[in-house]
C-alpha cells in the first residue's frame, strides 16, 4: 500500500452548520423564546462551521500577538500586532453584533430574546475560537457598568453600534467602530479589588491614573474600564488609549503573558504613567458600578465553556463514526458508547443550563423573579459549566485516540483554552462566594428562586434530595466549607429543570437520575445509560453523521 493511502480515518470535521448540526442547542434556543431566528442561526451557524473559518481559528493562535512597545529609537509605541486571522475573527464577530446586539443604541437593554439569540451565536462563534471573544465580550459588557453615564455611554455608544471592526491606533472619537476592555486585577489581588493600589487624582476634564494592572487584556481595545483609589475610595474610570486633545495616553505596557491557552487573544501587564481617564459613577462605588459589566462576562465565560465542549463532542462523536476497531465502528462499541453518550448528557444540561440563563438575562427587566434567578444563578452556572469543561474535553480528546493530541487536529487547542473561563472573572471558590453573597442579599427572593428551580425539575429523579441538601447545605454556620458541593447541586438542579423545558422529560429524566439521584462516577462512561438511550442521545448530539 502507498503511504499516500489513508484508510480508516475520519473526514475533517469542516463546512457543517453548527446550528442545524446541534438539536439541544435549537431545542434550547426554542424553549427560550428565540426560535423566530432559527434562519439566521442557521446562516451564522453555516459562517462560522465553514473550513475557512476553522483555519482562521487555527492561524490566529499559531501566530500570537506581539507587544512593540519601543521603536527603533527609543520612543514608545505600546501597540500590539496580531496575525491577519484575529482581526478578521474580530471584523466577522462584531459584524454578527456579538458585541452589541442585546443593547439599543441609547444603551438600554433590548427586547427578548436578544440575549438568547446572542448567546446562541456567542456558543457558536466560541467553538470556533474563543481568544479574539475576550474583547468582544468585555465590549458587550461594559456597556452595562457605563450605563450610569448617559452622555459618555451615548457618545461611545454611536461607535459600537455601528457593528464595524476598526483596529487603527487611533482616538476613538475618529474611528468607526471601538472596542472596550477592563483592567481590575493588580499583582498583590485580583479577587480583592479593594487592595487595589492604583490611585486617581482629580486632573482637568478627568483623573490622572498612577499605578499598574497584572492582567489587562485585549491592550488594544480603545478605552478600558478601570478601578483605582480616587480620594473617595475604590472607583471605577474609563481609560482611552487617547487622551482628549489627540496624543497617546499613559498607557505602558510592561510585556504580554505567556499563556497556557487563548493564546490569539493579548494579556498585559500595564504600567498607568499618570493616564488620563473618566470617571464613571460615584467617587466609592468602583465596585458596585463595574459589577454590572463583571455579571455579563461571567455569563459569556459560561455560554464559551459550554462552546469548547460541544466542538470536542462534535469531534469525538465524528471521529468514532467513522473509525473501525476490531471490526466494529467505534462509536457502536460498548464502552465507546457509553462515553459519548455520557459527555453527550453532559453537553444536554451545559447547553440547557446556560440558554436558560440567558433567557433570564432577556426576562429580568420584567420580572423580579427572573432577575433574581439570573443574580443567583450566574455565578452557579460559571463555577459547574466552565469547570465542568477541561475534563469534558480531555475525555473527548481521549476518544480520538493520538489524532486528538496532535495540534492539528483542533483538541489541544480546545483543551488549553478550557481552563481559562474558570480562573478569570472570579475563580471556582469565588463564584461560590457569590452564591452564598446573593443568597444573603436577596433573602425572600432567593428562596424562591431556590423553590421555582425545585418545581422545574418536579418528579425528576433525586431533585428533591437535591433541593433539601442545597437548602441545608446554605443555612449551615459553615455554608462557606460547603459551597463547592451546594452550588454543585444547585446547578444540577437547574440544568434538569431548564432540560425538562427545552430537550423534554427523557433527557431530563436521564440527566436527574445519572448525575443527581445515582451520583457520577469520577470518569464519563461511568454512568448507567442503556444502549438504546445511549444510541438516542449520540444521534441527538451529531444528526448528521
Ligand atoms: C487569560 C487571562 C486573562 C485575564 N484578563 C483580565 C483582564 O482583562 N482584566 C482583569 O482585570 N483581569 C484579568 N485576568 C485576571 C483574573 O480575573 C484573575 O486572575 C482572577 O480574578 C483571580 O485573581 P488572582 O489571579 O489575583 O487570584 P487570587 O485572587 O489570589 O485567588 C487565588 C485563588 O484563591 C481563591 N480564593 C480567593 N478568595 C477566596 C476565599 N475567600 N476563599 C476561598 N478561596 C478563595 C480563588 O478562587 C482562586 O482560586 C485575566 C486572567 C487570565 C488568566
Amino acid at each position: 500500500m502507498r503511504v499516500e493511502e489513508v484508510l480508516n480515518q475520519s473526514p475533517p470535521y469542516v463546512d457543517i452548520d453548527l446550528y442545524a448540526s446541534d438539536r439541544s442547542l435549537q431545542a434550547a434556543i426554542a424553549a427560550n423564546g428565540g426560535e423566530g431566528e432559527a434562519a439566521a442561526l442557521s446562516a451564522f451557524g453555516k459562517r462560522w462551521g465553514a473550513a475557512e473559518m476553522f483555519e482562521l481559528g487555527r492561524a490566529a493562535n499559531e501566530h500570537p500577538p506581539e507587544l512593540n512597545a519601543f521603536d527603533a529609537k527609543g520612543f514608545r509605541r505600546d501597540v500590539i500586532e496580531f496575525h491577519p486571522a484575529y482581526h478578521q475573527l474580530m471584523a466577522e464577530s462584531i459584524a454578527a453584533g456579538l458585541a452589541v446586539s442585546t443593547w439599543r443604541e441609547d444603551a438600554t437593554p433590548a427586547h427578548a430574546p436578544a440575549q438568547v439569540t446572542r448567546a446562541a451565536r456567542f456558543y457558536m462563534a466560541a467553538q470556533i475560537e474563543t481568544g479574539h471573544l475576550c474583547p468582544v465580550t468585555m465590549t458587550h459588557a461594559a456597556i452595562a457598568a457605563l450605563a450610569v453615564e448617559r452622555e459618555l455611554v451615548a457618545e461611545l455608544m454611536s461607535k459600537i453600534i455601528s457593528r464595524r471592526y476598526d483596529p487603527r491606533f487611533r482616538p476613538w472619537r475618529e474611528k468607526s467602530g471601538i472596542t472596550l476592555g477592563m483592567g481590575m486585577t493588580e499583582k498583590q489581588g485580583g479577587t480583592d479589588v479593594r487592595t487595589n493600589t492604583t490611585r486617581a487624582e482629580p486632573a482637568g476634564e478627568g483623573y490622572a491614573i498612577a499605578g499598574h494592572k497584572w492582567f489587562m487584556s485585549a491592550p488594544m481595545c480603545d478605552a478600558f474600564l478601570v478601578l483605582a483609589q480616587a480620594p473617595g475610595g475604590l472607583t471605577c474610570f474609563l481609560m482611552p488609549r487617547f487622551r482628549p486633545d489627540g496624543s497617546v495616553n499613559g498607557l505602558h505596557f510592561q510585556r504580554l503573558k505567556d499563556k497556557l491557552g487563548n493564546r490569539s487573544n493579548a494579556s498585559s501587564e500595564v504600567e498607568f504613567a499618570d493616564a488620563f481617564a473618566w470617571r464613571v459613577g460615584e467617587e466609592g462605588r468602583g465596585v458596585r458600578t463595574i459589577i454590572n459589566m463583571v455579571q455579563l462576562t461571567r455569563l459569556d465565560c459560561a455560554i464559551a465553556s459550554a462552546g469548547i465542549m460541544r466542538m470536542a463532542l462534535a469531534q469525538a462523536i465524528h471521529h468514532a463514526s467513522y473509525r473501525t476497531v476490531f471490526q466494529k465502528q467505534l462509536v457502536d462499541q460498548p464502552m465507546m458508547r457509553a462515553v459519548l453518550a455520557d459527555l453527550a448528557l453532559e453537553m444536554e444540561g451545559a447547553t440547557a443550563l446556560v440558554m436558560r440563563l440567558a433567557g433570564a438575562y432577556d426576562l429580568a427587566a420584567g420580572d423580579p423573579g427572573e432577575a433574581a434567578r439570573a443574580r443567583l444563578l450566574t455565578p452557579a452556572v460559571k463555577y459547574w459549566v466552565c469547570k465542568r469543561a477541561p475534563g469534558f474535553t480531555y475525555e473527548a480528546m481521549e476518544c480520538l485516540g493520538g489524532n486528538g493530541y496532535v495540534e492539528e487536529s483542533v483538541l489541544p487547542r480546545l483543551y488549553r483554552e478550557a481552563p481559562v473561563n474558570a480562573i478569570w472573572e472570579g475563580s471556582g471558590n469565588v463564584m461560590c462566594l457569590d452564591v452564598l453573597r446573593a443568597l444573603a442579599h436577596k433573602g425572600e427572593a432567593g428562596r424562591a428562586v431556590l423553590a421555582a428551580l425545585a418545581e422545574d425539575a418536579a418528579d425528576l429523579p433525586g431533585t428533591g434530595a437535591a433541593r433539601a441538601a442545597v437548602e441545608r447545605a446554605f443555612s449551615a454556620p459553615d455554608a462557606e466549607a460547603d459551597a463547592r458541593v451546594a452550588v454543585e447541586r444547585l446547578a444540577l438542579l437547574a440544568a434538569a429543570g431548564a432540560l425538562r423545558q427545552s430537550a423534554g422529560p427523557e433527557v431530563a429524566t436521564l440527566f436527574a437520575r445519572t448525575r443527581l439521584q445515582d451520583g457520577h462516577g469520577a470518569m464519563y462512561g461511568t454512568s448507567e445509560i442503556s444502549s438504546d438511550d445511549a444510541r438516542r442521545l449520540i444521534d441527538r448530539a451529531l444528526p448528521s453523521v
